[in-house]
């Protein structure tokens, strides 16, 4: 079985995701960045990355993502419609003796620059995010957020997974992806080397994990649960998870000193040795998870 401490030393890449927003996401990310101590956290929840309100990192770098999106010359466009045609993303009609381009659902392939026999057609750059890269306490933060209007969230995702690789040294990544199972989370889960659903232990909470498990099984992540504010009753989720095979690696008991601190922006990790031990113990597990299962691998 591989060496714990090498699997940490190579980069590996755990992605946290949960059905819906509240349900510790957030929570298991950081302190297990802060856990792992030498680590990278990136906040892939674009929408509303809030990662940095707990780690509230000095950033080093602040910079604005773009995307390529066609402008048009009318004076060279004769309206052949080729370009239209050519567009599989709907991105480009002509009107009224005019080529309209819709830069919402361009995806910037550069198709109809290529395709157009009159070289109307150049590029130009559209803002549609920021990145921000900083440093608290040994942990590298990368934050993403979408510019407020612009509806793309996967070019902001993917600049932030290719930052990742640029650090110098070898650590764990934990990627804090957005809730829920659309396609900017698939962006965000679709280089990790382990998946960890976080749920709650009610019924919405088990209907929430169905979809992130259906997700993460579709891709074949290797994956497993934590239950977060369990407390002494019959829990549907736990049941889901049991009669469909799935490994839950940690129930975290409801904790109101927990709560408190989390809902106060801290990393209770960082606060005290009792969470400093159980996300180290989580992140152990996960370890080993990933461990057991590359030996398993190399042994097919
Ligand atoms: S392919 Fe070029 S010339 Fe034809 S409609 Fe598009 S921009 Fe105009
Ligand atoms: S760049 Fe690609 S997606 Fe965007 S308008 Fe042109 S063909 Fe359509």
């Amino acid at each position: 079985m591989p060496d714990l401490t090498d699997m940490a030393a190579k980069n590996l890449k755990i992605a946290i995701l949960s059905g819906k927003g509240g349900t510790g996401k957030t929570l298991l990310s950081v302190n297990l960045a802060s856990a792992a101590i030498d680590s990278v956290y990136v906040d892939c929840d674009v929408e509303e990355p809030n990662g940095h309100l707990f780690f509230k990192p000095k950033w080093n770098i602040e910079t604005e993502i773009s995307v390529k999106i066609p402008q048009v010359d009318p004076h060279k466009c004769d309206g052949c419609k080729r370009c239209v045609e050519f567009c599989k993303f709907n991105a480009l009609a002509y009107i009224n003796g005019k080529l309209k381009i819709f830069d919402d659902v361009c995806h910037s392939c550069g198709g109809c620059q290529i395709i157009c026999p009159q070289r109307a057609i150049t590029e130009k750059d559209r803002a549609v995010g920021t990145l921000s890269i900083g440093d608290s306490e040994g942990v590298h933060v990368l934050s993403g957020m979408m510019k407020t209007g612009i509806a793309l969230g996967i070019p902001v995702i993917n600049e932030l997974l290719s930052q990742c690789g640029s650090f110098e040294d070898e650590r764990p990544i934990f990627i804090d992806c957005p809730p829920g199972s659309s396609c900017i989370v698939m962006e965000s889960i679709k280089d990790a080397d382990y998946c960890l659903l976080a749920a709650e232990p009610t019924m919405f909470g088990k209907h929430d994990l169905e979809m992130v498990w259906s997700l993460v099984e579709l891709f074949k992540k290797r994956h497993s649960v934590v239950i977060n504010k369990c407390v002494d009753q019959s829990d549907p989720t736990e049941e889901f998870c049991n009669e469909n095979g799935i490994k839950i690696l940690e129930k975290i008991p409801f904790d109101v000193e927990l709560g408190t601190l989390n809902s106060n922006g801290r990393i209770a990790a960082r606060e005290s040795k009792k969470y400093r031990d159980l996300f180290s113990s989580l992140l152990e597990k996960i370890y080993r998870e990933v461990s057991h299962e590359a030996a398993v691998d190399s042994e097919r």
